[in-house]
């Protein structure tokens, strides 16, 4: 053994792809690039005032101490009165849990559940850390591709092919990251049908997206559609996208107590609850007005609207219309092979990503990262005017590809 070896697992995981890139963008920068950063899953806009205002007061109280590590009782009861408004979910307080961001909800799920050899189901394309963290915490992950001809949705079919005995989890999420797919009641009805026959398996529903929805969609989640499920999904979700909140790090679930409480006594050995004063910034989210959500939501639909279809006009690009969340996630298979404008040879998404910053100072993050090679994952979290610049500097590339 020497000095520098790492925790096996550790060493075996992929750094993060999506903060590999945000960090490239960021170094790039400095050293005096303009590059249209469309590669960060963020909303461009800032924070409400009145959430911002709640924890300058927060502090100004001196609300400057450890909270109690599943979180502060009014945030808990704010989690509860949200998920009993907004979902139909009938908890209290005490089916809460407060974590530092979403992600730390579902690496403490799983880290509070999987044994060596436990699978956990990841419908294809997923978000970058899933399969990771599984991986982290001695899981396996049981990726199951779900193409463009579903929607890049799990169907029940896939779903019931894919459990077996060893399975634990089904991680599903919707709005999706990076797809932007919506799951509606009848495909979230039949994926309950199939989990109903296998007793053994908890779900996590991701639900950070959830108030970025379009067209008219309705919002549901699993143990929503069917209760019965409801006694063993963690539906997690926090107030990052929905409220423009990513730094304050604030995420949350409800679900099974024997759950709850195992990662609460994970994160009693690890970080504590989680900051004070973000706390009280959340509660102001979760209890204040709603019209910021309305608007963002708006604002997503518009810029979803022309990003697909000035991205469709790019040859060797195709994109589906999202149904929700802030990402287009468009084939380029149709450039793979071919070489760049600059000379690069595009023998990959990520070749046609790197080219893309290289050439046309977009960032954008390869599919490969989520699942789905021959795809990239376009954030369109920016003001209109830098996606229109954006957009254009996509298409003189692709024209100019040979
Ligand atoms: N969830 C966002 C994204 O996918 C933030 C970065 C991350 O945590 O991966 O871009």
């Amino acid at each position: 053994m020497s000095l520098e070896t790492l925790n096996r697992r550790l060493e075996a995981a992929k750094p993060s792809a999506t903060y590999t890139i945000i960090d490239r963008v960021a170094l790039r920068r400095a050293e005096g690039a303009q590059i249209i950063s469309l590669c960060a899953g963020e909303p461009d806009f800032d924070t409400p005032g009145h959430i911002r205002a709640a924890a300058i007061n927060a502090i100004h109280l001196g609300h400057t101490r450890y909270t109690q590590v599943a979180g502060l009782r009014a945030l808990r009861e704010a989690i509860a009165r949200k998920y009993q408004r907004e979902n139909g979910l009938s908890v209290t307080w005490q089916d809460t849990l407060v974590c530092s961001g979403g992600k730390q909800v579902i690496y403490n799920a799983l880290a509070a559940t999987l044994n060596e050899g436990d699978e956990v189901v990841i419908p294809a394309p997923y978000w970058v850390s899933y399969p990771e963290m599984v991986q982290l915490c001695g899981g396996e992950p049981r990726t199951v591709a779900c193409g463009a001809e579903s929607g890049f949705k799990l169907t029940a079919q896939r779903l019931a092919e894919a459990i077996g005995p060893k399975t634990r989890w089904l991680i599903l999420n919707s709005p999706s990251n990076p797809t932007g797919a919506v799951y509606d009641h009848g495909e979230l009805r039949a994926l309950a049908d199939v989990l109903l026959e296998h007793p053994q398996v908890l779900i996590l529903a991701d639900d950070i997206y959830e108030h970025l929805i379009f067209d008219g969609r309705q919002f549901l989640t699993l143990a929503q559609v069917e209760p019965r499920l409801a006694a063993r999904t963690l539906t997690m979700n926090g107030v990052s996208k929905a409220y423009a909140m990513t730094g304050w790090r604030i995420g949350f679930a409800t679900g099974p107590r024997w759950l709850l409480k195992a990662m609460e006594k994970l994160q009693g050995q690890q970080t504590s609850g989680a900051c004070s004063i973000s706390q009280h910034a959340a509660i102001a989210a979760l209890d204040g007005p709603k019209d910021f959500i309305a608007h963002s939501s708006e604002v997503f639909q518009r810029r979803r609207d022309f990003m697909v279809q000035l991205l469709n006009q790019a040859p060797g690009i195709r994109c589906q219309v999202p149904g929700g969340a802030f990402y287009a996630f468009a084939d380029c298979s149709g450039l793979i092979g071919k070489r760049s404008p600059g000379g690069l040879e595009l023998v990959d998404d990520e070749a046609v990503a790197l080219a893309l910053l290289e050439e046309s100072s977009v960032a954008v993050v390869q599919g490969s990262a989520f699942g789905l090679p021959g795809h990239l994952r376009i954030a369109y979290a920016l003001d209109d005017e830098s996606l229109r610049a954006a957009c254009a500097a996509i298409l003189h590339f692709c024209k100019n590809v040979r």
